[in-house]
């Protein structure tokens, strides 16, 4: 099932999620389907469940936008333990369409979390999958990627989204 991608604004995005202690649940295993199919079909690399209003520690990742099954990637409670470098690159999120600011991340990321099945694991990842699980788990943190922009740009950004919410274009 698709779920409508929610937007900025909505409180879910601003909260921090709820850990998942529960890997047997059929729910759980159809949520992580769902998200895949929701993020597949927003062309997104990466959804974290708040974005499609659920407040729970999970996220999918997939850099290369469903080419590649063995990048499918499922990250439950993650925590990122360790951060190397900067990279500046643009980045954008679906829950802030058409949006899309300079960021400057760590290069090299590593992340404990744990898989659909309850497993424990740790992966490290360059550029753009360094990205994005730095931003999905951001996510999951309550915390949106305008957060690392100056405050002078978010201001914009929040002024821009407050006018096409008045429109009813948002
Ligand atoms: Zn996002």
């Amino acid at each position: 099932m698709v779920y409508p991608i929610v937007k900025y604004g909505q409180p879910v995005l601003e909260k921090p999620c709820a850990e998942i202690t529960d890997f047997d649940s059929e729910e759980l295993h159809k949520l992580i389907e769902d998200m895949f199919e929701s993020m597949y079909a927003a062309k997104g690399v990466g959804l974290a469940a708040p974005q499609i209003g659920i407040g729970k520690r999970i996220a999918v990742i997939d850099i290369s936008t469903g080419e590649d099954p063995g990048q499918k990637l499922v990250l439950i409670n993650p925590e990122i333990i360790d951060t190397q470098g900067a990279q500046t690159s643009e980045e954008g999120c679906l829950s802030l369409p058409s949006f899309r600011e300079p960021v400057t991340r760590a290069q090299k990321v590593t992340v404990r979390a744990k898989d659909a099945t309850g497993k424990d694991f740790e992966m490290t990842g360059e550029g753009l999958l360094a990205r994005a699980f730095l931003h999905e788990t951001d996510h999951l943190n309550g915390t949106l990627y305008i957060t690392h922009i100056s405050p002078l740009k978010r201001d914009l950004i929040r002024r821009k989204i407050r006018k096409l919410q008045k429109a009813d274009e948002w």
